[in-house]
Order: C-alpha cells, then sequence, then structure tokens
C-alpha cells in the first residue's frame, strides 16, 4: 500500500513547488487573506504555509490526510474545478507521503487548537494546542525517504526559482489575498491586497505595466478584465501571458495564438506579446477539458469568447498605436 501511494504521490508532487502550490490553493480555498511562505535552508529542507483561512475542525483532520478526502464536494467535473481550486482530495494524502508535515491550525468556534505530526502517511502525534485562527503546515525531509524523487530534483536554485514563480503567479490571480514568501529571513517575494486590479497587477508585473493598456467588458454571461502589452512591449518567449479564469491560473495556447494575431503587424515577428487577463465566468457556462496538473484547458465551446478576448487585445492595441 505504502508504495503504491509513493508512487501515486510522485505524479502530483514533483518538486517543492509543487508542495507550495497544492497548501496555497488550500489556504485560497479556505478563504485566507493572507499566506505567509517560509523556506527554511534549502528548499528540501524545510517549507511551511501559514494562512488565517478558516482552520480545520478537529474531527476533520485525519480525514484531511486521507487520499480522495476532501470536504470541498467532490466530483471530478468542470464545474467543481472552476468553484474551488482543490477538489481531488490528493494533495494532503501525496505531501505527507513523501515527506514529514506537522499541522498546526485552530477555526474560530474551537477553543484550542491543534497539533497534529505526520510521518509516512500515517498520524504519529496530536495535541492541544494555543493557535490563532487558521492554518499552518510545516513541510520537513522532502523526498528523504524516496530517493529516486529526490534524485529528479534540480539545483537549488532551479527549485527555488520555480517556487518564487508559482507565488507570483498564483498571487497575481489572487489579488484579495495578501503573499509573503520568505527565505532564511529575507524576503523574496510579496504582495498585499489591493483596492484597484491596476495596482495590484503593477505591484507584482512592476514597470512593465506603464506598457500596458486596461481594458475590460461585460459580456452577457462572463465579464474580462485585461491587461494587453502596448507595441513597445513584447518578449522572445511566451513568458508574461497569464490567464486566470475565475482565479485558477489556465494555459490556453489556442487563446495565446488568436491574441498574438492581433499583434502580427505592430511587434516583430518572433516576439509575443504580454497579457494579464482576468475571465470571469459562471462554471456552467463552458465545458472544459481538465488536465489536472498542468492546469491545462481546451474550451470545446468557446469559440466566441476567445474572439471576445482578442478583439479585445485589438482595441486596446488600436488606443495606442501611433
Ligand atoms: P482538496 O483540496 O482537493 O480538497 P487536499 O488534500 O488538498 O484536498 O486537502 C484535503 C482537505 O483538507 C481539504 O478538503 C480541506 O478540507 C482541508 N484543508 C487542507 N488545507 C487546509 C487549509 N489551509 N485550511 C482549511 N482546510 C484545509
Ligand atoms: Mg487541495
Amino acid at each position: 500500500e505504502k508504495t503504491i501511494s509513493k508512487i501515486a504521490a510522485g505524479e502530483i508532487i514533483e518538486n517543492p513547488a509543487a508542495i507550495v502550490k497544492e497548501l496555497i490553493e488550500n489556504s485560497i480555498d479556505a478563504q485566507a487573506t493572507s499566506i505567509t511562505v517560509e523556506i527554511k535552508g534549502t528548499a528540501t529542507e524545510g517549507i511551511s504555509v501559514r494562512d488565517n483561512g478558516t482552520g480545520i475542525e478537529s474531527e476533520d483532520i485525519d480525514k484531511a490526510f486521507l487520499r480522495h478526502a476532501t470536504s470541498k464536494m467532490a466530483q471530478f467535473d468542470d464545474l467543481n474545478y472552476l468553484k474551488s481550486l482543490g477538489f481531488r482530495g490528493e494533495a494532503l494524502a501525496s505531501i505527507a507521503s513523501i515527506a514529514t508535515v506537522e499541522l498546526l491550525t485552530k477555526t474560530k468556534d474551537s477553543v484550542t487548537g491543534s497539533r497534529t505530526l505526520v510521518q509516512h502517511g500515517d498520524i504519529v502525534a496530536q495535541n492541544k494546542i494555543g493557535v490563532p485562527v487558521g492554518t499552518t503546515f510545516y513541510i520537513t525531509d522532502i523526498f528523504e525517504h524516496t530517493p529516486v524523487r529526490k534524485k529528479f530534483l534540480k539545483a537549488e536554485s532551479v527549485e527555488l526559482h520555480r517556487i518564487v514563480d508559482m507565488v507570483k503567479k498564483i498571487a497575481l490571480g489572487t489579488p484579495h489575498c495578501a503573499f509573503k514568501l520568505i527565505k532564511n529571513s529575507r524576503i523574496l517575494f510579496q504582495s498585499s491586497t489591493s483596492t484597484s486590479l491596476k495596482d495590484h497587477v503593477y505591484s507584482i508585473l512592476g514597470n512593465m505595466v506603464a506598457q500596458m493598456n486596461y481594458i475590460e467588458k461585460d459580456f452577457d454571461h462572463y465579464s474580462v478584465k485585461a491587461f494587453f502589452s502596448d507595441n513597445t512591449l513584447y518578449r522572445s518567449q511566451r513568458t508574461e501571458q497569464y490567464l486566470f479564469i475565475n482565479g485558477r491560473y489556465i494555459w490556453n495556447v489556442e487563446l495565446a495564438r488568436l491574441i498574438e494575431k492581433a499583434y502580427r503587424s505592430s511587434i516583430p515577428l518572433d516576439r509575443y506579446p504580454c497579457f494579464v487577463i482576468y475571465l470571469t465566468i459562471d462554471p456552467k457556462l463552458i465545458d472544459i477539458n481538465i488536465h489536472p496538473q498542468k492546469n491545462e484547458v481546451k474550451f470545446s465551446n468557446g469559440p466566441m469568447l476567445m474572439q471576445s478576448i482578442r478583439d479585445l487585445a485589438e482595441v486596446s492595441l488600436a488606443t495606442t498605436k501611433t
């Protein structure tokens, strides 16, 4: 059984950044407005994620570490995919099978909090403890007992970069939550909750936002808020193209290509425009093919939707061309 769960875990938890992603997404699903990620030592030695979300009820803690146990309603369907970030109930079980996990949590209605220690997937200690409302996970010994997985890790600097990138991307898509990433007391990334989306994007992407135009439009069943680069801002790769659907980062190459066509005569042929698109849509209204791990989707009935986003890119570009 242990071997099976270790193999399965490898499919999701490939590196420390994947741990950070899963824990942050859980915090967001728990309505956190503040999330702090801390790396102590190297990225495989110790990672903690602290949030001020709902916390976990004492009686639900054991279940949280069971594979396929989720509190987030649980059919593997498109609908739920776009409502909460997690839904498969696998992340905690996977993390616990490849690392040591310590969980501190308290809900607002409980008098004390609790501490749970999980080793090799089993709960080995549990006690009451005074902690603030919210949840903190301490993850240590990452891949310590799965040396084969550990061998696949890249250099420490690469793994660290993956984490920074991940936190930045999630922060960009989650303006209602403040993020902090700390490594050995040094702040590597920070974002705060901003009143305007523009401030938020600026605080994360910095000066390049000055070369982007903001445009928003409400359609019948969805709304789009987007930043498109003008004809002076482009990249040699698709590195600054962000699409968030209901807050979830999505990669969709079809949409990227469609938008790029709008730029064809405005920027050099071998360059790519930059964009940040926030799409809000009733999950019932689009069909999506899910690749759970890749965050890749295909809109099967979304040509109109994609065309409307491309049109916005065109309008945005037209307003700045001289
Ligand atoms: P999923 O997110 O798919 O439900 P996970 O394995 O990631 O599955 O988490 C299992 C369960 O643990 C969640 O459904 C949730 O109830 C609980 N949980 C995990 N992290 C947190 C958190 N930071 N705050 C509150 N509850 C959490
Ligand atoms: Mg989850």
